[in-house]
This record gives structure tokens, C-alpha cells and sequence, in this order.
């Protein structure tokens, strides 16, 4: 176990103004255990205490009493991407060691790829008071503002608004059928200037003749105004900074359902402490930053292409080269907070998940085809009625 560097000590102020100070690298990766141990365990009743959502404090789930997470001085630090990549980009995190998480309750050691969990002898709280050398800390947590009964009251909502969902989807509403979970996300910065050529296109009108039929027999002949695009060449210059593009650094869910789950609020993001993570589940990232990076910087190429349209200007654009030069590319980890349920229906897996930032409900339903056969033969009733009463009425009439 190595300690991160300490900085050196400041000069001390002989009048002249010094330059302002270098911050040391902040050491990454290989940070190491808290110095203090992290106190689960409620002082009252010997119970394990979990973070309670919206709060700085954890809550005994016995006897209810809470404990204060005590306020670091510390400040969500952003990595220099160019640095890590030099240092560990040949490391995969696929090829790391498993943390070891102890149990805060029964002292039991477990080896897994989460970071947070649940002791599966006592209960306990379950978490890694260490990283393996080349994996990346989480350097911030979306702690949970969402509680497991407004997860439930979201998923209610999210149920009751779906057409022709089963009604066997009201009993995932069950509180063991929710699991808190943060999972891992990067964000990325990057300061991007880009070279493009492409074509712009102007509209201008021509006046085109037709031949149509006369409704004689015969013929006549129409004109009309005809929209056409002249192209010119147009090469240009855009930037962009970009700040904190969040990509999903976990596989283990489904990214298309993980990307909905955004925007995330990151201003609600407080500097890592464990114990935000005692209570839940906490997944380590499976997501190499590179990886990660090559996401942020398509999801950033999109943005840019906007941009270079938007300066070439006319009526319409195309963008047939960009050379985008990115620098000051900077990331972090953060660790976001989701409720998960997962449920079968029909012999099927479905699974929802509540954004616990934000609320946000995503998740996969199955359709009842009973509730749509029904609504169907009911529109079908509706029409024939229809047709009856307005036919038998023309015939009448
Ligand atoms: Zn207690
Ligand atoms: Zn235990």
C-alpha cells in the first residue's frame, strides 16, 4: 500500500507574488484505502446503518437513529486523460484483480467486480476499502435523492400510464423487487477546434411547364414553380469545448436503456466517500477509459457536425470532411444511482430501472395481448355500430 505523494510544502511568502502553485498531479488509480475506516454501524444499537437518499447521513435501519457523514475538504478532481493513458492506458480492467470487499458487520472478505455490496452471511454492509493498482477510483457520487418509496411511487406511475400493460406488471411494485444500485459513468472534456469543407446549398425557383389533361379529351399545358439547390463549396473553421459527456462505463446493463436514463443532474455530484455506497450495491466499470473515450468523442463528432452546418449556412448543408483536433481532454468516474427491478412475465426477463437523481423511469414491458385483443374487438363493435346506425339511417332516408 503506497500513500499518494504529499505536495511539497508551500514557499513561504517573501513578498513578491509567487506563481500561483502547481496542484500535483492527482494520483490515479492507485489510490488507496480512506485513512479511516468507514463506521456502519450504528452507535445506539450495534445495527448496520445505510446511506439515506437526499441526506448527508446514514440511517439505522433498527432503531432509525443516524449517523452524520462527516464533510470532507475535498473537490471533485477531473483527470488528465493523455496522463492515465500514458501511465495505464495498456491496462485492461477486464484483467484486474477483483476487489476485496469486507463486510462492516461480520468482518467477512469477499472477492467480486463490484465495489459495494450486500454481506451475504449477515447482511452487512459490504464495500472495497481498497482499489487494484491501475484501476481508476470513483472520484464523485450522484448519491441517491430518490428513496426506495418514490422509486416505487415512479414505477407506479410508469405502469399505470402504459397501454395494455399486464396487470401482473403492478406486482413488481413490491419493495424486495428494487435494488439500489450505482453504477459507474465517465465523463469526458475536451477542448475541440475542427477544420471542415462541405457544400452549401442555396434554393432558387424554376418555372416548369406541364402538359396535363384538359378534362376535355385533349390537353392544356400548366406552369409551375419548381424548387431546385445550387451547390457551392464551403470549408470553414468551428470549436467547441465540451464539458463532462457522460458515456456508461458499465456493460452489465443495457446501454441503450442506461443512455435514457440521462441527462443526470451532476451538479447534485459530491467528492467519493464510501459511505454514500453503504446500503447498496455498486458496481465496478468494465468500460476501458479509452473505450469510454471513443463514445464521448462520437457523441461529441455529432455536436460539432451541427456546428459545422450551422456555419456554412444556406438552405441546406453537407459536411463532407471534418478534421477535428481534440486537447484538454480531461475525464472522471462517477458512480450513478439507479433502482433496478427486474421481473418475469410470461417466462420472459424484463427489467425497469428508476433513475434515483431524477426520477426518470426506463425500463422494457410486456405488452397483454389479452388487454389488446379486447381493445380491439371493442374498436371493431364501435365501427360496426357506426356503420349500422349511419347506413340504416341513409337507407331510411
Ligand atoms: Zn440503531
Ligand atoms: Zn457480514
Amino acid at each position: 500500500m503506497t500513500q499518494p505523494p504529499m505536495p511539497p510544502p508551500m514557499p513561504s511568502d517573501d513578498g513578491a507574488r509567487p506563481p500561483p502553485p502547481v496542484p500535483p498531479p492527482a494520483p490515479v488509480g492507485d489510490h488507496d484505502a480512506p485513512a479511516e475506516p468507514l463506521h456502519t454501524v450504528c452507535p445506539t444499537c450495534g445495527s448496520q446503518v445505510g446511506y439515506a437518499p437526499g441526506t448527508t447521513s446514514l440511517r439505522c435501519q433498527s432503531c432509525g437513529g443516524t449517523v452524520d457523514i462527516e464533510a470532507v475538504d475535498a473537490t471533485i478532481e477531473e483527470h488528465d486523460y493523455d496522463a492515465w493513458q500514458a501511465r495505464h492506458g495498456t491496462v485492461e480492467v477486464a484483467s484486474l484483480a477483483e476487489h476485496v470487499l469486507q463486510c462492516q458487520n461480520c468482518g467477512a472478505t469477499t472477492e467480486t467486480k463490484d465495489i459495494a455490496g450486500t454481506c451475504q452471511f449477515c447482511s452487512g454492509t459490504l464495500i472495497a476499502l481498497g482499489h487494484p493498482e491501475g484501476l481508476m477510483r470513483p472520484e464523485g457520487v450522484v448519491p441517491f435523492g430518490v428513496d426506495k418509496r418514490g422509486a416505487q411511487d415512479a414505477f407506479g406511475k410508469w405502469v399505470t400510464s402504459r397501454w395494455f400493460a399486464p396487470t401482473a406488471l403492478k406486482k413488481v411494485n413490491s419493495t424486495e423487487g428494487l435494488a439500489g444500485t450505482y453504477v459507474p459513468h465517465w465523463t469526458y472534456d475536451a477542448q475541440t477546434e475542427t477544420d471542415y469543407r462541405g457544400q452549401r446549398g442555396e434554393y432558387y425557383y424554376v418555372t416548369v411547364t406541364d402538359r396535363v389533361p384538359d378534362g376535355n379529351g385533349g390537353t392544356k399545358t400548366v406552369t409551375r414553380q419548381e424548387r431546385r439547390t445550387r451547390w457551392y463549396p464551403a470549408r470553414g473553421h468551428v470549436a467547441r469545448f465540451f464539458d463532462d459527456v457522460v458515456v456508461p462505463a458499465s456493460t452489465r446493463l443495457d446501454d441503450d436503456r442506461l443512455e435514457k436514463m440521462g441527462p443526470w443532474q451532476l451538479a447534485d455530484a459530491v467528492p467519493y466517500q464510501p459511505e454514500y455506497l453503504a446500503g447498496y450495491a455498486a458496481l465496478r466499470y468494465d468500460v476501458d477509459p479509452d473505450d469510454g473515450s471513443a463514445v464521448a468523442r462520437d457523441k461529441m463528432r455529432d455536436v460539432i457536425r451541427t456546428d459545422c452546418k450551422r456555419d456554412i449556412g444556406g438552405d441546406e448543408q453537407r459536411v463532407s470532411s471534418m478534421d477535428i483536433t481534440y486537447s484538454q481532454a480531461m475525464f472522471k468516474l462517477l458512480l450513478m444511482p439507479l433502482w433496478i427491478a427486474t421481473y418475469l412475465y410470461g417466462g420472459k426477463t424484463f427489467q425497469v430501472m428508476v433513475n434515483a437523481n431524477t426520477g426518470e423511469v426506463v425500463g422494457e414491458r410486456p405488452y397483454s395481448w389479452l388487454k389488446i385483443t379486447a381493445a380491439v374487438v371493442v374498436g371493431l363493435a364501435v365501427a360496426i355500430l357506426l356503420i349500422w346506425v349511419f347506413g340504416s339511417g341513409e337507407s331510411s332516408g
